[in-house]
């Protein structure tokens, strides 16, 4: 255990504070879709509000490093995991409230149990993030969506808590959404529950995008094999010169190639997936030799929309990690 973890949570005054569940030296490859990277040092898995805040004045009185996850369904963590406090705001903190034309979830609510419910009661407007596997907080942190939509358009409100443990409720305007960005980035806040405006639509009409949705992405996307979405960043002005990253990364003849556990999956090759014992620095290699063969073949630059995390709780985009840098 790093030596600024040394008196957590054994300390006498952190027994007394409620933070939630408390795991030690836990391995991060169970919260991350990709099932790669070492352990934490700490993970803890708030299941309030109080809770956050609890924490967050904790680690802000002890600097003590931490960064905030939900289902890790966009992170590449590193082999030798985090040397801090990972928080966790996962299955303790999903509860989903509708009302009228109001939805309210908290942060480590299921996206598509959001959706699901919001298809049931007739309201419109979430069927783009249906098949999303990660939690609403970190969709609403990246503006994530698909066919070119964000989830930035159906938010009303965002609960946080920031980085000296206040509450604060931040309107869409102050969110300033942008495709694939949003303010909260990089901010220190942690999401603790979203409040989604939804239109009333067709009820059928509704659960069919949402059928055809699914469909689709079955048959496009790796369906066994564990991956992290798509790995490079698809851009308007990326589709209009040279093509969405899948079909670039296919003509420049590199649908298949494989480091180590990691491969460009022979389905969609904007997927990276893992065949079995990946580690972080075969993903990072991979990435690398991706992008500098496609720059010397379409001359065209990739960027990352997967983040990688470092030993020391940092997020970057995977493409300016430091495995991923020194081969390019
Ligand atoms: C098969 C597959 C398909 C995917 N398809 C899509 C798609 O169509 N569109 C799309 O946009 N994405 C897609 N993704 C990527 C991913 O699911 C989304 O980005 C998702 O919103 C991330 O949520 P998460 O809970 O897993 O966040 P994580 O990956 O855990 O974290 C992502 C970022 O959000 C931050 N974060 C997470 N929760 C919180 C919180 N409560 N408070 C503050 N910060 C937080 C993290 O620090 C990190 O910066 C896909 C992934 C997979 C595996």
């Amino acid at each position: 255990m790093s030596p600024h973890l040394v008196d957590f949570p054994q300390s006498p005054a952190m027994e007394s504070l409620d933070v939630g569940r408390v795991l030690a030296d836990e391995p991060l490859a169970r919260h991350c879709s990709w099932r790669i990277g070492g352990p934490a040092d700490l993970l803890i898995e708030p299941a309030d509000g109080d809770q956050v805040a609890n924490f967050m004045r904790f680690a802000r009185e002890k600097s003590t490093p931490l960064l905030v996850i939900g289902q890790g369904t966009n992170l590449l963590f590193d082999d030798a995991g985090v040397r801090g406090i990972v928080l966790k705001i996962g299955e303790r903190m999903s509860r989903i409230d509708i009302c009228g034309n109001t939805i309210v979830a908290e942060g480590g609510a299921w996206v598509p149990q959001i959706a699901r419910q919001a298809a049931k009661t007739g309201l419109a407007g979430l069927e783009h993030t249906i098949g999303i596997p990660g939690t609403i907080g970190g969709l609403v942190m990246m503006n994530g969506g698909s066919h070119r939509k964000g989830i930035g358009d159906n938010v009303r409100r965002v609960w946080i808590v920031d980085r000296d443990g206040h509450e604060r409720v931040l309107t869409r305007e102050e969110c300033r959404f942008s495709y694939r960005h949003s303010a909260l980035q990089g901010s220190g806040a942690v999401v603790i529950r979203v409040e989604l405006q939804c239109p009333r639509g067709d009820r059928r009409q509704i659960c069919r995008a949402m059928v055809d949705d699914l469909r689709e992405r079955r048959r496009k996307f790796p369906r066994k094999e564990p991956n992290c979405g798509s790995v490079f960043l698809s851009t308007a002005e990326m589709h209009a010169t040279v093509g969405p990253p899948g079909k670039v990364i296919e003509e420049a003849g590199l649908k298949g190639i494989r480091f180590g556990g990691a491969e460009v999956s022979r389905r969609h090759a904007n997927f990276i997936v893992n065949r079995g014992g990946a580690t972080s620095r075969d993903v990072l290699a991979l990435i690398a030799h991706i992008r500098r063969v496609v720059r010397e073949k379409i001359g065209f630059d990739l960027r990352c929309e997967v983040r990688y995390v470092s030993p020391r709780g940092e997020l970057m985009p995977a493409d300016r990690a430091p495995g991923a840098a020194e081969r390019s």
